[in-house]
């Protein structure tokens, strides 16, 4: 019998419409060659979906993702809807409104050197040499999704007024939030390397410090096996550029890993090639790291490899197709080892030839699986 998934695709904005039909072609040609066959639901979020519906996500989109086997999703956002005007939808609210609908506690970036991408990077090749981490993000705790206020009075007021603005936001966690992830990022190290950095801010937060407690209680009771160190947030972000290869699996909470992730991704030289697994208890969602790149929209140049990388990691970790999975990875290395490259990675040796288009990098990706 034919395996059959439903996958709910949200284009979003931006780059998002022309990278994610390079992610379907992908997903089609692997359908093709394993018999499974891949029903797609078309869905609105963030911008597109403000324009249409006047919030950035819909419950239609809600129930579209609820009843399909996992979500592809590709960018959100741009300068059409920037606004400071806390009243005014934004596009990120369905991003974050998306991710605490499914559940979905867990983010996943890896970090990767393509060797043929070395160059691309602004480290030193001896440094980058071996680069393959993963940042594990906590994605529906802390200060993101904390209590928030902005207001007058009189103490929020400067020097020359008698009433002024005072804002704040705040840092919260529960436990079985902190347990969840520290047994996805353990679970994880056990199928790289064995090895976990916890990265925190003990020494000022106290979120920080209950944060270490757990992850240290989690690893003593049940992985003892998994060695695991602690690191202070500003060490972390300095680490990450002087010894990348020494990270193996980096757990950390909601803006840390947001923060660090965008800097672990500059490692490899380009937004462009990273891809990200979104993880709860139930549908997954899987996107690109980078967003939804407004300056080059339209263009048909946007590099589309981020988001079949994340077509990968939704093969094997929603679907089970590793072999799939790992024909996606031989493909992409396979393109860019030819030298085949989009505006965004393409170096001083690159061939004026083989700088590609999106849909171009999508067909020679298809015809190498
Ligand atoms: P961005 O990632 O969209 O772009 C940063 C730079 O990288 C730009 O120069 C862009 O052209 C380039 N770039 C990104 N992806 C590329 C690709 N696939 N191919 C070639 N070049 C690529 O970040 P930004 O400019 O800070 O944000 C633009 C919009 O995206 C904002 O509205 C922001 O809120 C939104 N955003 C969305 C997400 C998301 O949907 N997950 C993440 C980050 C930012």
């Amino acid at each position: 019998m034919t395996a059959a998934y439903k996958i709910c695709l949200l284009p979003g904005d931006g780059i998002g419409p022309e990278i994610i039909a390079e992610g379907v072609k992908v997903l089609d040609a692997l359908g093709a060659k394993y018999n499974v066959t891949f029903e797609y639901t078309e869905a609105l979020l963030g911008g597109a979906a403000i324009d249409v519906t006047g919030t950035a996500l819909p419950q239609e989109t809600l129930d579209v993702a609820n009843a399909s086997d996992a979500v592809l999703l590709a960018a959100v956002g741009g300068p059409k809807w920037d606004t400071t005007d806390p009243e005014k939808p934004r596009p990120e609210q369905g991003l974050l409104g998306i991710r605490k609908a499914l559940g979905l506690y867990t983010n996943l970036r890896p970090v990767r050197i393509f060797n043929a991408l070395a160059g691309a990077s602004t480290l030193k090749p001896e440094v980058i040499d071996g680069v393959d981490l993963v940042i594990v993000r906590e994605l529906t705790g802390g200060l993101y999704f904390g209590r928030r206020e902005r207001f007058y009075d009189e103490e929020g007021a400067g020097v020359n007024g008698a009433c002024g603005q005072r804002a704040y936001d705040t840092l919260e966690y529960r436990e079985y939030e902190i347990e969840r992830i520290a047994r996805q990022a353990f679970d994880a190290a056990r199928k790289r390397r064995s090895k976990v950095t916890s990265v925190d801010k003990a020494n000022v937060l106290e979120t920080s410090r209950m944060w270490r407690e757990i992850i240290h209680r989690v690893h003593d009771a049940d992985y003892r096996d998994v060695e695991l160190e602690d690191l202070l947030v500003d060490n972390t972000a300095m680490q990450l550029i002087n010894r990348p290869a020494d990270f193996d699996v980096v757990v950390t909470e909601n803006m840390f890993g947001d923060i660090l992730s965008d800097e672990a991704a500059q490692i490899t030289g380009s937004l462009g090639m990273l891809a990200s697994a979104s993880l709860g208890d139930g549908t997954a969602l899987y996107e690109p790291s980078h967003g939804s790149a407004p300056d080059i929209a339209g263009q048909g140049i946007a590099n589309p490899l981020a988001q079949i990388l994340s077509v990968e990691m939704m093969l094997r970790y929603s679907f089970g197709m590793n072999d799939a999975a790992d024909d996606i990875n031989r493909a992409v290395t396979a393109v860019l080892d030819e030298g085949w490259r989009t505006g965004d990675i393409k170096g001083p040796d690159t061939a004026a030839d083989h700088v590609v288009g999106t849909a171009q990098m999508g067909d020679l990706v298809v015809a190498r699986l």
